[in-house]
């Protein structure tokens, strides 16, 4: 797995501001911008406000006109544009919001959000890599309470809040825990719901340290059937709870999306290679000039026409056709005109012959027919067919061309050479015999 650089996945639409420029300014920058956040430059170092700033700015009734550097605004680290998106794992892990991204002369890229980041991370990475830590501000619907909280309040509390479960606490420290499951316990056995929490709830409460990985969490709760992490910090004091739910859908959710993304690039690379390896095939197996088949092709084409007439003892059958006083065509009228005769032919063939006949330009003005089904007779009545269509060709400037065939039946044991050399010798003879006409190996 290759992961992205910084400068990949940042966002370059930020806007900066000098730490001497006042709030009014930068508040105008970001209306402007419609950004939530602006960077602050202080001589090289970058510092963020961000909207939330602003509200408290407004609720102190800090002065607007107050320069951006007496407002003691966080530091945000730096990172260069062209380092790998792991390189910011120890940032993540210092639950740093924000990380400015800077060219490599140090002025500001753009900037890159701790979603940005876990997104652009593989789970397994991921998972090893993030402390519990990193995430506890997610986990917003916890409740803790004390012990002495009258069960009834705290169930009227859990419903209207929709929490699925609420930590008893005693000096920062877990001491209990209650869920909805079992709520529903005390309601089936009618409980006394008057009394304390600390009567119900289930105790000791298990914990894992916010320095544990999100791995470890996850073997933590799977281990133990449990649908939820209570973490503590160093001491053992309450620090949050994360579900299991969570635990995964964070992990995973940025890289599922990333996989669609990737999926979708791949299709459309094998699709590209797919149509060039069509390409390819078609090259290799075909006459630029015609379009037929060329003699490679051909011989594969010849081999297995071969072993299924042997399977099936059906006739087969050759026929070489080669045009007459081409080269005086070409003489005459020049390439370009031969070439276009060339084509002709080739169609008038393709037109005549049935799929399943496989035609190949031998070579120069010269084609080969096998005809899979077909006998000597059936060959020599289709040889004097095409040779009748070609003479009746009315081809431009050229006017007329004839052309002469020789055939010969395939027999089992006929290497295709054998059989060739048979059809050759009958066209050697049609030329001799006056061109224009078809001989085959019983007149040889
Ligand atoms: P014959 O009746 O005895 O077959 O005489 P011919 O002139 O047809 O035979 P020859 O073999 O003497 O000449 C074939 C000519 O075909 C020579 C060559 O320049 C030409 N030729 C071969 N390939 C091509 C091609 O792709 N395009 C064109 N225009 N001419 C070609
Ligand atoms: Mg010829
Ligand atoms: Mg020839």
């Amino acid at each position: 797995m290759k992961f992205p650089t910084i400068g990949e996945i940042a966002t370059t639409s930020v806007v900066s501001i000098d730490v001497k420029s006042s709030i009014t300014d930068a508040i105008d920058m970001m209306l402007e911008h419609n950004h939530r956040n602006i960077i602050v430059i202080d001589e090289g170092e970058f510092r963020i406000l961000t909207i939330v700033d602003v509200l408290n700015i407004q609720t102190k009734k800090i002065d607007l006109s107050t320069q951006l550097k007496d407002l003691k605004l966080p530091a945000v680290p730096a990172i260069y544009k062209h380092k790998n998106v792991l390189d910011t794992l120890e940032y993540l892990s210092d639950n740093v919001d924000y990380l400015c991204v800077i060219n490599d002369d140090d002025s500001l890229y753009g900037f890159i959000t701790h979603t940005d980041i876990t997104s652009n991370i593989d789970p397994d990475t991921l998972m090893n890599n993030f402390r519990l830590q990193d995430f506890l501000k997610l986990g917003k619907r916890m409740k803790w309470v004390s012990k002495d909280e009258k069960t009834s309040d705290l169930i009227n509390e859990m419903v209207h809040n929709s929490y699925d479960n609420v930590i008893i606490v005693e000096d920062s420290k877990p001491v209990g825990i209650f869920t909805t499951k079992d709520v529903m316990k005390l309601i089936k056995n009618n409980k006394e719901l008057d009394l304390p929490i600390s009567k119900y709830m289930s105790t000791p409460v298990d914990t894992i340290t916010r320095g544990a990985s999100v791995k470890e969490a996850l073997s933590f709760v799977n281990e133990k059937h449990y649908k939820r992490a209570v973490v503590v910090d160093e001491d053992g004091n309450l620090s949050g709870i994360i579900a299991q739910k969570e635990l995964i859908s964070l992990t995973y959710s940025g890289w599922a999306e990333i996989m669609k993304e990737y999926h979708e690039e791949l299709n459309e690379i094998n699709a590209k290679l797919e149509n060039k390896n069509k390409e390819y095939e078609t090259r290799a197996s075909t006459d630029a000039l015609t379009g037929l088949y060329n003699r490679f092709k051909f011989s594969e084409l010849y081999n297995s026409s071969y072993t299924s007439m042997v399977q099936r003892h059906n006739d087969m059958s050759l026929i070489i056709l080669d045009i007459d006083h081409f080269k005086n065509v070409n003489d005459t009228y020049g390439h370009n005109v031969g070439d276009n005769v060339l084509i002709q032919v080739s169609q008038t063939l393709l037109k005549t012959l049935r799929n399943i006949d496989i035609v190949c330009r031998w070579g120069g003005e010269e084609f080969i027919i096998l005809l899979p089904t077909a006998n000597l007779g059936q060959a020599t009545l289709l040889a004097e067919k095409l040779r009748t269509y070609i003479e009746k060709l009315e081809i431009d400037v050229v006017k007329k061309i004839t052309s002469s065939f020789g055939v010969s039946q395939v027999y089992e044991g006929d290497d295709m050479k054998t059989v060739i050399n048979r059809a050759d010798k009958a066209l050697y003879l049609a030329k001799n015999s006056g061109r224009n006409c078809v001989k085959t190996e019983k007149d040889l």
